[in-house]
């Protein structure tokens, strides 16, 4: 059954019970708690061994490749730290001590056009670097059902997540990882394109919750925490859902990290969208041939589950995150294979705008684009010192 995105959004891919989802199932939290994945977490969060990846002595893992990663990486690590659970300071949902807010308690600016009030949020999302932004009402089933953060690692906090209504939006940012950076994938320097995409999620929506508390609203930024951020942004019309299991938009492909700001300012909802993306991936399956551990299915979506790590009662293709998780921890560092070889990940161009559009417009030439994209080499990994040379 095909989902109708445009009429129900995210719902479309809903076909049984929908449970909201415990944080403490997602698959960087597990290794905390459950033995099964103990020995993973401690290869993947031990302090690596600078040597062992400098003796890989290849483009991709050179001293300058593992400094740019680290340095990539800061604005998450040290300010945001929202992969431990968010909250805390570009995430933070208050204002406090450090931040700017002029405004005399109480004072609220009336909000009389909420679409005016959408392009301005859409305007400073952009300023403060989104890629793209889009704005869905919060749909409660994608909420999760429990917080799990492991700030301290050794004292994980578990905690039922209740919001109150009042959160009536959600404003879905999209920010845009580095193209070139992230075909060196699964080496080293690929991982820069994702720390720098985990530093933008915290600066753009730490800075636009920054925004909203200032005009007397309420604003929670998130990252990965408090709510599935991928059926938001479908819901958000940026994009659709994936055989890989991520968000593919029509400007960046599955080249993006997603954020979010729940609030309580009025907006109006944009409209999902739908290009093709189920279609061409039921034909594709090459994220599928490409994932070093096989994570990732071929053949027809399924209602079925790989393990706790995914939802149950949606019919789409669950990414099996234990194999991907494994193979990120002997890698040493994380990897974007699937999003590099994807053919809707392509830098700007008019050729490429071209073919989206054929995605689009012409279903019975996907295998034709399929073949195109093979022939001239796109998803080929390079090596590292393309990105140096360039
Ligand atoms: S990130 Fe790498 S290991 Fe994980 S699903 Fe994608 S290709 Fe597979
Ligand atoms: S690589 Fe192909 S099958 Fe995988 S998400 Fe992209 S279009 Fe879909």
């Amino acid at each position: 059954m095909k989902p109708d995105i445009i009429a129900k959004g995210a719902s479309s891919y809903v076909v049984g019970k929908v449970e909201r989802f415990d944080q403490k199932n997602e698959m960087f939290k597990r290794p905390s708690w459950d033995p099964s994945q103990s020995d993973v977490g401690k290869r993947f969060y031990a302090t690596k061994d600078y040597a062992e990846l400098l003796e890989r002595n290849k483009p991709g893992y050179t001293f300058q490749d593992i400094a740019f990663t680290d340095a990539a990486w800061l604005l998450e690590r040290e300010f945001a730290k929202g992969i431990k659970g968010g909250k805390q300071g570009l995430f933070a949902w208050e204002t406090n001590e450090f931040s700017q807010d002029k405004r005399p308690p109480g004072v609220k600016l009336a909000v009389n056009d909420p679409a005016k009030m959408t392009r301005d949020i859409k305007k400073v999302a952009t300023f403060f670097g989104a890629s793209l932004v889009g704005v869905c009402e919060l749909d409660r089933r994608w909420l999760y059902s429990h917080y799990y953060d492991v700030h301290d690692p050794r004292n994980p906090k578990h905690e039922p997540l209740e919001l109150p209504e009042e959160y009536k939006y959600a404003i879905v940012i999209a920010s845009e990882m580095d193209y070139e950076a992230s075909k060196s994938s699964p080496a080293h320097l690929g991982a820069a394109a994702t720390g720098l995409g985990y530093s933008k999620m915290a600066f753009t929506a730490g800075l636009l919750g920054q925004y909203i508390r200032c005009l007397g609203y309420k604003a929670l930024p998130c990252g990965n925490d408090t709510a599935c951020s991928v059926p938001l942004a479908i819901d958000a019309g940026l994009g659709e859902l994936s055989r890989m299991g991520f968000l593919i938009t029509p400007e960046f492909g599955p080249r993006v990290r997603l954020s979010k700001v729940l609030t309580d300012l009025p907006l109006v909802p944009d409209k999902p969208i739908e290009f093709g993306v189920w279609d061409f991936c039921l034909k594709c399956e090459r994220c599928a041939d490409y994932c070093p551990p096989r994570a990732i299915m071929w053949g027809e979506p399924t209602e079925d589950i790989p393990n706790i790590s995914n939802r149950e009662g949606l019919l789409r293709w669950p990414v099996n995150g234990e194999k991907c998780l494994k193979f990120w921890a002997t890698n040493g560092t994380s990897c974007s294979n699937c999003i590099m070889v994807c053919p809707f990940n392509k830098p700007p161009g008019w050729l490429h705008s071209a073919v989206r559009w054929g995605i689009k417009h012409t279903r019975w030439m996907d295998p034709l684009f399929i073949k195109f994209d093979d022939l001239l080499g796109y998803g080929k990994q390079s090596n590292g010192e393309h990105f140096w040379e360039q």
